[in-house]
């Protein structure tokens, strides 16, 4: 089966979150599998691009309306990713370091999605399936339902996976005009809340949707930022399949990263080893327990409840914990949880910033890991942090209620209900319990590195979606 993959992000290319971690993973257990897959993304001025070597396959303009913009395909040459990497290279709105946050982001990804529509098109045979992530991505099924250049198309199947539903691609009909041609006749289908949305377009027009945990397709249906009712309409082609992790990037038994390699027959030794290295990084006490938290910081992954639930923590056990964060997002709670380190000097610390080798070294060197999300469509941090033997310590929502129960119910974690301090707090104290009956910890530490969040059975289950609506042509 020919598939093609379309995202904004793919690791190692380009990562800013999980997005990047599965596209850079499935195709390659669905390769692996046998199908012939290819990942399609913008070319970002990233250092894999300059690093790596690259075969121009295809020219083309890209019109957005009254603009126009000269476009290349790129395809790497050595196929170390284990799939087929193809950049869309359009200087002038991707030749950039980040990823998103540009005034000219709706204009950058439409022109995105256009370029790989219209190189597709171009080639000899058309693929069997197109998988597209979240809204950057959104309006390619439309667009191959009803673009008349696209008119080859029409019969291919497309999915949809939400990777994250809050954020949407909005745009006003102002910018109807930026769209290739199309029947008219179908102008309703881009419109929610007088505006063109493109997950909702994209949700709208594929042929099967997918969730990256099946508690967060319950959980949408009620909580979507708008999209809820949509959600609804659409449960019949929706399905939710719990991400994987790729197994052999994060393995502590060869993870590169870290300081010292280990399996869980000699996890004890292993993980006291990155403690010690990266409580000297971060000037903290190897002998207390550490919890950390990697991640954006931001109000869906309770990153406001961090200070204050740090503050608490930290002079409630004064000197007996640590507590070490690595993220970065609102300046505002960035800044306050800055503002706590000359207090506790020797247990606290932060890194604010993105730092991929850190987040590696802090899965094997910390002894929990926090996670109070209030929105989490899958999560990927408590799955390393299983692999990697460190607790997680989550909210019970989305994703992580799929991969994480309490160890009171003889699971792999400690859980919580409410986004709050006060439920933060509490699992911290439970925490500092746990750590304190090294056998029990040892157990937990245990099931959690043996537990399997490969992808290997989750590409099955993306392949026969796939087949489904394949079958449905
Ligand atoms: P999301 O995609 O919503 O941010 P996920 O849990 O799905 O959350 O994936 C987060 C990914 O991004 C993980 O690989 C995590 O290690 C990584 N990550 C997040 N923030 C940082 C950071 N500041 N530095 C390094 N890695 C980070």
């Amino acid at each position: 089966m020919e598939i093609f993959h379309i995202s904004a992000e793919c690791y190692p290319v380009a990562k800013v979150g999980g997005l990047a971690d599965v596209v850079g993973a499935l195709p390659k257990y669905q390769n692996k599998a046998g199908n012939d897959v290819r990942v399609v993304m913008p070319c970002y001025d990233t250092k894999f691009k300059n690093e790596n070597d690259w075969e121009y396959v295809h020219w083309g303009h890209v019109s957005l309306g009254n603009f126009n913009f000269p476009f290349s395909i790129l395809k790497e040459t050595t196929d170390k990713l284990g799939f087929e990497l193809y950049l869309v290279e359009i200087p002038d709105l991707f030749n950039r370091k980040e990823v998103y946050g540009y005034q000219d982001d709706i204009e950058r990804f439409l022109s995105f999605q256009i370029a790989t529509l219209d190189w597709i098109i171009g080639r000899d045979q058309v693929p069997d399936v197109i998988n597209c992530h979240d809204h950057h991505t959104g309006l390619i099924p439309f667009m191959m339902l009803y673009s008349h250049k696209y008119y080859r198309l029409r019969e291919t199947p497309s999915m949809i996976t939400i990777h994250n539903g809050l954020y949407q691609g909005q745009f006003g009909f102002d910018k109807l005009y930026y769209l290739p041609e199309f029947d008219l006749a179908h102008v309703n289908v881009l419109e929610w809340n007088n505006c063109i949305n493109s997950l909702a377009v994209g949700i709208k027009c594929a042929w099967a949707v997918t969730t990256v945990s099946p508690s967060y397709l319950d959980e949408i249906n009620t909580f979507a930022n708008g999209l809820e009712s949509l959600f609804n309409m659409v449960r019949y082609k929706s399905i939710g399949i719990l991400n994987g992790i790729d197994v052999e990037v994060w393995d502590p038994a060869k993870d590169p990263m870290l300081k010292k390699n280990y399996t869980v027959k000699n996890l004890n030794k292993g993980k006291q080893d990155n403690k010690a290295h990266l409580c000297e990084l971060f000037n903290l006490d190897p002998d207390k327990p550490l919890f950390s938290f990697i991640g954006r910081l931001l109000e869906e992954k309770g990153g406001d409840l961090l200070p204050h639930a740090a503050l608490l923590a930290l002079s409630e056990n004064y000197k007996q914990i640590n507590i070490l964060i690595l993220g970065s997002g609102n300046t505002l709670i960035e800044n306050h949880l800055n503002s706590l380190l000359a207090d506790y000097q020797g247990n606290y610390n932060t890194y604010i910033g993105y730092n991929e080798e850190l987040a590696h070294l802090i899965y094997a060197g910390s002894d929990f890991l926090l996670m109070p999300s209030r929105v989490e469509p899958c999560g990927l941090n408590q799955m390393y942090s299983l692999r990697y033997g460190t607790v997680p310590i989550v909210r019970r929502t989305g994703g992580l209620k799929d991969t994480v129960i309490d160890f009171g119910d003889d699971g792999n974690g400690i859980c919580h209900d409410q986004a709050s301090v006060g439920d933060i707090c509490y699992s911290i104290q439970r925490g500092i319990s746990l750590y304190n009956d090294k056998k029990k910890m040892n157990e937990i530490r245990t099931i959690g590195m043996k537990t399997d969040h490969s992808w290997e059975r989750v590409c099955q289950e993306y392949l026969e979606i796939y087949n489904l609506i394949i079958s449905k042509k």
